[in-house]
């Protein structure tokens, strides 16, 4: 009899599935909450939420409901056709994001997505320079790519779209020499995730919102991992007080559902793209819209802004009162959160963090991150605070 554990999944894995992402961790089965099962049946307390997407944890009922019932009457009909989950979701979707009249959202499936589409809007003002941070991440197919700053990413799959300048994140001076007349769209992330949970500094958006109005330059906010209540408020920009020109959104939108969206504020921005010139057929489905919608609802009505809010900041506090040699420090806002290692054993942490049954990832040699549900609760954060000091044992500080 073969057993339908970890192992033998994963032997399987290996002689059937593309190698791009190594070997996974183990096989998950399923979820329920802040939890995940293993094929071999152990459970985990999921802090990553499949990298800042399950924003609603595992099996929501509000996730479930919408799907089923969504699935019951329409899943997809075409761009050709207009739904009323996505019409909703498109409403609801500028609500939150506080965009101005004339303001229109577009529906990809996924963050690439929405930045190509972003892309090609910026490409609309005839202009053909981008600029993007340092350490940046917006994705990889081969549009979004040129503005992922990663050379390992970038370089086996040169020539990319010509034209990228990236910058030293939150330096005001090469901002400055870097923004002019000739540049289509500055794109920045809020706090850069995949660089370890980085903030962009909100005296240096702002900067950025001065320069790029001065320029005609399009501020494009790339929301995808910090929107959606992550940071605790909808979106990260909204903290720094500017209004962008466009956000892209993804991960957290459709709590596991894959959905993207483009959304561009006034009727100016709004109005670069023009019938025939982008589309996609799956986007804007009504399926992955009404989970969507099920998702800023649920969002709304639990306070799980301000829950996320005050889960992070007790996360924060909790590992700050260890006062481990190893750890200096909590960054990020909300449930997006890095925790700052003093050596470059951040792999081997998470690693041991798996076998004691946490969810966390490491993005960089020195850090932690943590993106987990927004319902977590602060019980299940203690949890792993608390088993914390154990998976640091014997590593060394480095002076
Ligand atoms: C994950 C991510 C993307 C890419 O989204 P995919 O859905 O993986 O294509 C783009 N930008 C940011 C900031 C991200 O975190």
């Amino acid at each position: 009899m073969r057993a339908l554990d970890n192992a033998t999944y994963l032997d399987r894995y290996a002689h059937s599935l593309m190698g791009v992402y190594g070997r996974p961790k183990a096989v998950l089965t399923r979820g329920q909450g802040c939890y995940v099962w293993d094929a071999d049946g152990n459970r985990y307390l999921d802090l990553l939420a499949g990298i800042a997407v399950n924003a609603l944890g595992h099996g929501h009922p509000a996730v479930v409901d919408a799907l089923c019932r969504q699935a019951e009457s329409l899943i997809h009909v075409s761009n050709l056709f207009a739904t009323p989950p996505q019409i909703e979701l498109a409403e609801r979707l500028l609500a939150v994001a506080g965009a101005p009249g004339g303001s229109s959202v577009f529906f990809a499936n996924s963050g690439t997505e929405a930045i190509e589409a972003a892309i090609k809007l910026s490409r609309r003002t005839g202009r053909t320079g981008l600029v993007a941070a340092e350490a940046a991440f917006h994705g990889r197919t081969t549009g979004a790519l040129a503005l992922t700053h990663k050379l390992a990413y970038r370089q086996p799959f040169e020539p990319l779209i010509p034209s990228v300048t990236h910058v030293p994140l939150n330096d005001e001076a090469a901002l400055r020499a870097a923004i002019g007349t000739d540049v289509a769209a500055l794109f920045l992330e809020p706090f850069q995730g995949e660089a370890g949970v980085v903030a962009a500094d909100p005296a240096y958006l702002r900067l950025a919102r001065e320069l790029t109005t001065a320029s005609g330059t399009l501020l494009i906010i790339d929301e995808v991992q910090t929107g959606v209540g992550r940071t605790g408020t909808w979106f990260a920009f909204q903290q720094a007080g500017i209004v962008p020109d466009a956000i892209t959104v993804a991960k957290g939108l459709g709590a596991g559902v894959p959905i993207g969206a483009l959304v561009t504020f006034g009727p100016a921005v709004s109005g670069l793209l023009t019938a025939g010139q982008h589309g996609t057929t799956f986007g804007g489905n009504p399926l992955a819209a009404a989970v969507g919608l099920a998702v800023l609802d649920t969002i709304e009505t639990n306070n799980l802004l301000a829950h996320a809010t005050s889960v992070g900041n007790h996360l924060v506090d909790s590992v700050t009162a260890l006062g481990h040699p190893l750890i200096r420090g909590v960054r990020g806002a909300g449930l997006l959160r890095a925790i700052e290692l003093s050596a470059d054993v951040s792999a081997v942490v998470a690693d041991r963090a798996l076998t004691a049954g946490f969810i966390v990832n490491a993005p960089t040699p020195d850090v932690l991150r943590l993106a987990p549900p927004l319902v977590i609760t602060k019980a299940q954060i203690d949890s792993f605070v608390t088993a914390l000091p154990a998976l640091l044992e014997t590593l060394e500080p480095t002076s």
